[in-house]
């Protein structure tokens, strides 16, 4: 019988906690794998659909203006068109060249404004047409990109059902187990496990580290299996338990 000493016990805890925390983790890794792209998928076709409703939005903006311009333009276009009838009917009644000068002067000037007015009104009257149908294509878009995310998020739901339950239990897990491990220790190990795919802690495996098959000497083998130290792989860093 071997009697532990303080610092013996201590390392025995530390290892048991190591590596149950590492099976907590290990059983994470598994549900995100689960879940796998999923949840980053979701949250792109969220954001696209925003981008698209907002593009949608402004174009409907835009058709609104565009509308409304060819509206005040068309009657800015029928009183043009009147006055031009009317100076039409006073040149048939004038007397004098300087009167006649005036009248065709004002005569051509609302000519010139019916002509920018018509373009102006061809040009707005292409515009709504085209963002009409910008509008229409894009709204279809947007119903399929809708389609599309709400499948997904349903079946992100549910798969998230289904996991819910056991990540809350290996959460609450990992906190119990956390609290009780030393600080520098667990900074090591989260430093490693995000580095080195997920594995902080790693077992002696036929003289070698589990993680990295790196040798261990057999004396620090030695060491491992009775817990007189908390050893790290000199290759990998991993923690080595027994
Ligand atoms: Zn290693």
């Amino acid at each position: 019988m071997t009697q532990t000493t303080g610092m013996e016990s201590k390392v025995r805890e530390a290892v048991q906690l190591l590596t149950e925390l590492q099976e907590i983790d290990d059983g994470l890794r598994e549900i995100a794998l689960e879940r796998g792209d999923l949840p980053e998928e979701v949250e792109k076709l969220e954001g696209q659909i925003q981008a698209m409703e907002a593009d949608v939005a402004q174009r409907k903006a835009d058709l609104e203006k565009t509308t409304a311009a060819l509206v005040e333009r068309t009657e800015q276009l029928g009183g043009a068109k009147e006055r031009l009838v009317k100076f039409q009917q006073q040149l048939y009644a004038v007397k004098t060249t300087r009167e006649y000068d005036a009248i065709t002067a004002e005569f051509n000037f609302v000519k010139e404004e019916i002509t920018r007015c018509e373009q102006d009104n061809a040009r707005d009257t292409q515009r709504t047409s085209e963002l009409t149908r910008q509008i229409e294509d894009r709204t279809t878009g947007l119903e399929k990109v809708r389609v599309e995310t709400k499948a997904k998020a349903d079946e992100l739901r549910e798969k998230l059902a289904e996991t819910e339950v056991e990540e809350r239990g290996f959460l609450h897990r990992r906190e119990n187990v956390v609290v009780r491990l030393m600080k520098p220790l667990y900074a090591h190990y989260e430093r490693i496990r995000k580095a080195k795919d997920g594995r902080g802690v790693a077992r002696i495996m036929d003289g070698a580290c589990g993680g990295c098959f790196a040798v261990i000497p057999p004396q620090t083998q030695v060491n491992i299996r009775k817990q007189v130290d908390i050893v790290l792989c000199e290759t990998c860093g991993r923690i080595i338990v027994p």
